[in-house]
């Protein structure tokens, strides 16, 4: 099995897209990722995994501390801006949980603390305990397939 096929077969899973932040100096950087679940009530924690190839990966390792902005469905600009798939800039409003930089308009930001790392292949693992958090009304972006998506039945099959 070729990476390019196994990609392919991971991106049969439907998944929202968030945004990483952190602060070095007064700077603030992100960086759009999807592979991101929540993993523990008591404490409150939830998983990030970062290519090591990622300019992200060595600033978290160095502050300890991130923000994480489940974006809506009118950000998609936001989340190609943050992967480096846009060449012009774009002006973005950030605002701030805890003492974390986040997305405006985003439909969750939660600001966390590093709680653990484990290597995974060529990526990195974070787990980090959520400190705050601030909920917010709207659709979300959705990425399936290879491709951004937005939801067309904004109804729950099941009761
Ligand atoms: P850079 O390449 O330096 O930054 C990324 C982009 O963000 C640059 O264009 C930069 O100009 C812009 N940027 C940074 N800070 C600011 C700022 N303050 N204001 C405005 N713009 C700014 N990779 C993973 O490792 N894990 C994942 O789960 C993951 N999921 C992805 C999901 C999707 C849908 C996509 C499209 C990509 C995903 N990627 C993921 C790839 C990842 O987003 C890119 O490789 C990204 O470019 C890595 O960023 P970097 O940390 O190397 O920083």
């Amino acid at each position: 099995m070729d990476s390019r096929t196994f990609r392919n077969a991971m991106g049969t899973f439907a998944t929202g897209i968030t945004i990483i932040t952190t602060e070095i100096d007064g700077e603030v950087s992100g960086m759009t990722a999807n592979a991101f679940m929540s993993v523990s009530l008591d404490p409150k924690l939830v998983l990030i995994s970062i290519d090591k190839k990622a300019k992200m990966l060595e600033k978290i390792q160095k502050t300890k501390k991130y923000g994480i902005s489940i974006l809506s469905s009118d950000q998609l600009q936001e989340s190609m801006n943050f992967a480096g798939q846009i060449k012009e800039k774009i002006d973005v409003d950030f605002d701030r949980v805890g003492d974390m930089p986040v997305l405006k308009g985003a439909l969750l930001n939660l600001s966390c603390n590093l709680a653990d790392i484990h290597e995974a292949g060529d990526h990195i693992l974070f787990i980090g305990e959520v400190m705050e958090m601030k909920i917010n009304e709207g659709d979300p972006l959705l990425y399936f397939g290879g491709k951004y998506r937005n939801l067309v039945m904004n109804e729950s099959l099941a009761h």
